[in-house]
């Protein structure tokens, strides 16, 4: 029986350890926070998605699929709240029409289901909703993911792993025979590192000796919730047509599993790989960040972009004209703030976002670089793609 240690207990370490636990291997998670899911899968949409975005081929693509039908069972047979609802991607206007057309041939190209319809057929899932032509995608759901993560740390701890909490690592040091892991108050003896450290992936990696190409740059998403009468507008997911120069799908709006509606996230830089508030900064984040040739290159080609989420960040007005061009009707009064997610996006050193889940190994560490959305929706299947690349360690 091998020892090995995984950092992080966000959705993909936990998925991770958990499938490690059922072929026996002996597991000990360690987590900085008190408990799971406290950072991107405890404050994301809580969106499972069908996998119709991503390149055909690419590991977002397999894996949100596959992810999609391994997240919903689970969540049933575990109890989890989950729902199947569907969701309705419009083209507002004629000039987004293309751009849903190509939407609709990826869906095809990944296996998944989905149906151009017209306005009345549009109106039959979302009365409120606005559209010149959309899409209905049939598996998108809902989930609890921090519920997902409970379950799976109960696995973990059922089959004899160990979650600790409250314990950041610090370091790691390889040899040829193991890994000794360097947390706040011990070391530990590993036969083999996974690490899913999420927005301090990059760091975690070098602290461990393997350098990352990427660097991981944070970018806010801000929430509202909608009051009960707009609420009213909306029967379950409603997107945008994607601009295909982002990797963000743009705000939307989501049913939440208890009641209500959520509305966003939007995309903007954040000051602080964990700041959730724009007045969260962080100076050694910030000269991280600044400090990175990739973002002054991703900065100089996305202005007009950036700026534009920047301010719908800062208006409350620009953020329901958003909302406003998908259901007519939504105004800045029906807004009320929740609380946001940063995304750790792994940013390369030219200015271009990774945009496949991104995965380094060495002999006997596994450190997962890059794991934005759909990686809760997908997080069984990377989890079972970590457990592969350990079969040959
Ligand atoms: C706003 C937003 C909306 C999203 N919407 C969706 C969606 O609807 N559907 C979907 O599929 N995906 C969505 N995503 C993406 C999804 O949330 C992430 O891809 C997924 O949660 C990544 O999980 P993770 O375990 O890699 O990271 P995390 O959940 O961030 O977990 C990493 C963990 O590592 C811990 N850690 C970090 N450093 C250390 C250290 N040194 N020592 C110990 N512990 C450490 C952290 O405390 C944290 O608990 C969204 C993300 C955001 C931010």
């Amino acid at each position: 029986m091998r020892h090995v240690v995984v950092v992080g207990a966000g959705i993909v370490g936990l998925a991770t350890a958990a499938r490690l636990v059922r072929q026996g291997e002996r597991v000990t998670v360690l987590e900085k926070e008190a408990g799971p899911a406290r950072h991107q899968t405890g404050r994301n949409s809580g969106v499972i998605h069908s996998g119709l975005y991503y390149a055909p081929g690419s590991l977002k693509a397999r894996m949100a699929a596959a992810g999609q039908r391994s997240m919903t069972v689970f969540a049933r047979e575990r109890g989890v709240d989950v729902q199947i609802t569907g969701k309705l991607v419009v083209a507002t206007t004629a000039e987004q029409v293309p751009q849903l057309h190509r939407l609709a041939d990826r869906a095809a190209a990944n296996g998944v289901s989905a149906t151009l319809v017209g306005p009345q057929a549009a109106r039959d899932h979302e009365p409120h909703a606005r559209c010149v032509e959309a899409l209905w995608v049939e598996t998108t759901g809902i989930v609890d993911y921090p519920g997902v993560c409970r379950a799976l740390a109960a696995d973990v701890e059922a089959g004899g792993g160990e979650v600790r909490y409250g314990t950041a690592v610090t370091a790691g040091h390889e040899g040829p025979g193991s890994v000794r892991v360097v947390t706040s108050g011990e070391e530990i003896a590993a036969d083999l590192v996974v690490a899913c450290a999420g927005l301090h992936a990059d760091r975690v990696a070098r602290a461990f000796g393997v350098t990352p190409s990427a660097r991981i740059v944070p970018f806010r998403g801000e929430y509202f919730e909608l009051s009960p009468a707009a609420s009213a507008l909306v029967n379950g997911l409603i997107y945008p047509v994607p601009d295909p120069r982002f990797p963000f799908l743009g705000v939307h709006l989501t049913k939440a599993l208890h009641g209500g509606v959520h509305a966003g996230p939007n995309a903007v830089f954040a000051t602080a790989r964990e700041g959730y508030r724009w007045r969260d900064v962080s100076v050694r984040d910030l000269a991280d960040s600044l400090s990175w040739p990739g973002l002054w290159r991703l900065a100089a080609r996305n202005a007009g972009p950036g700026l534009r989420e920047m301010v719908r960040s800062l208006s409350r007005r620009a953020f329901a004209a958003s909302l406003a061009e998908l259901v007519p009707g939504i105004g800045p009064d029906d807004l009320v703030p929740a609380p946001s997610g940063v995304r750790a996006q792994a940013l390369e050193r030219s200015g271009t976002l990774a945009d496949d889940f991104l995965v380094q190994r060495t002999a006997r560490q596994v450190h997962v670089l890059n794991a934005p959305s759909p990686a809760a929706t997908a997080a069984l299947e990377i989890a079972e793609h970590i457990v592969g690349l350990l079969a040959t360690a």
